[in-house]
């Protein structure tokens, strides 16, 4: 981990009067996780490669907020792409790109991790090294500079942007990401960590890492992937994605970050189950988030409880692929009908397929 030279990262208040929505810059939300920075082993950027109402709305980065904080040896934090104008004093000030809890430069942190959302922020994920002063290329990074890590759906596709990441993690995170943080503590605690072992012992060890500098990849005439071979031998020649089988038993956020602005989603996000049992050809998600696993109606009836209670939102949205493939979507509604309707809590029902 680097330490910083610059005495001032967070833009001040003349700055944030500048530009429009400074609220996406302040941080300090109700909610958000302060820890002791010389108490933790290790540093986690989690930055979503997009504006701050975008990155805020999204699920999963409100799942793995949680998941790794829950750990006492790892903080982690949240940063977002700045917009233009932001960018712009940035650049006129020379400030870097830092993390809303602590205002600290992602170059001092141990971990910079992206979700690969959608392919076309791809060129915010640049942007943002960019603006941090990170090396975009993995082969250009010094031993102390972060660990570049991209998830996410679009990592199920990972060669576009092997050159840039470090390592990517197939599949969902909220075991496999505090795994992978844990094996770089214990590395450092036992002093054999350098960068080519900690991602060696990473792609050998944990399933669902891919590890792109450790693979040759080949490709046919028409430009498709050929092959992947590893380099090593103990290097798992397919990785395989990592799903969590049991839902009801997988962390759960009891509290979430609460924006001070306007966001895309600004509500209660239930998430009632994953993966989807439609074939639809054309459609990703319902490839990649199989097989289907539900939530039981007496758990998320337990958590919505919990989240309304932490957060006093007005709206619960129930959160799925097709919500109307859940196999117990009465049962469901009659449990939180029971409250919600007393308490002036609606619900919504996206992704309904008729
Ligand atoms: S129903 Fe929707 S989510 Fe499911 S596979 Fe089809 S398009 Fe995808």
């Amino acid at each position: 981990m680097k330490t910083t030279s610059k005495a001032v990262n967070r833009p001040n208040s003349t700055i944030l009067k500048s530009v429009t929505k400074p609220g996406r810059y302040a941080g300090g939300e109700y909610g958000q996780i302060i820890k002791d920075k010389s108490r933790v082993k290790a540093r986690f950027a989690f930055c979503f490669p997009d504006t701050y109402e975008i990155g805020m709305s999204n699920l999963g980065v409100r799942l793995l907020y949680g998941a790794l904080n829950q750990h006492p040896d790892i903080w982690c934090e949240r940063v977002y792409d700045p917009w233009v104008d932001m960018q712009e004093q940035m650049k006129l000030h020379d400030l870097p790109l830092v993390a809303l809890e602590s205002g600290d430069p992602l170059e001092v942190f141990d971990f910079v991790a992206f979700t690969l959302q959608y392919e076309m922020s791809y060129t915010n994920v640049l942007n943002m090294l960019e603006l941090a002063g990170i090396p975009l290329r993995t082969r250009d990074r010094a031993e102390d500079d972060p660990l570049i890590i991209g998830g996410g759906p679009c990592a199920f596709n990972p060669e576009p942007v092997a050159d840039f990441f470090d390592l990517f993690n197939i599949g969902e995170g909220e075991n496999m990401l505090p795994a992978i943080v844990e094996l770089y503590i214990r590395m450092k605690d036992a002093g054999t960590y350098t960068r080519a072992s900690f991602l060696h012992e990473a792609a050998r060890t944990i399933p669902g890492v891919y590890v792109p500098s450790l693979y040759e990849v080949s490709y046919n005439a028409d430009g498709t992937v050929h092959a992947y071979t590893p380099i090593y031998d103990d290097i798992p020649k397919r990785v395989t994605k990592q799903i969590i089988r049991d839902l009801d038993k997988v962390y759960f956020p009891d509290r979430v970050v609460m924006p001070y602005i306007e966001t895309v989603h600004d509500r209660i996000m239930l998430e009632v189950y994953r993966g989807c049992i439609r074939g639809c050809r054309f459609c990703q998600a319902g490839m990649i988030y199989r097989p289907v696993r539900e939530k039981t109606p007496d758990v998320l009836n337990e958590q919505a409880k919990c989240l309304f209670d932490s957060t006093g939102y007005e709206e619960m949205s129930l959160t799925s692929l097709s919500i109307s493939d859940y196999t117990q979507l009465d049962g469901l509604c009659d449990r939180l009908l029971s409250w919600t309707d007393e308490n002036m809590v609606s619900l919504s029902l996206p992704s309904l397929r008729v």
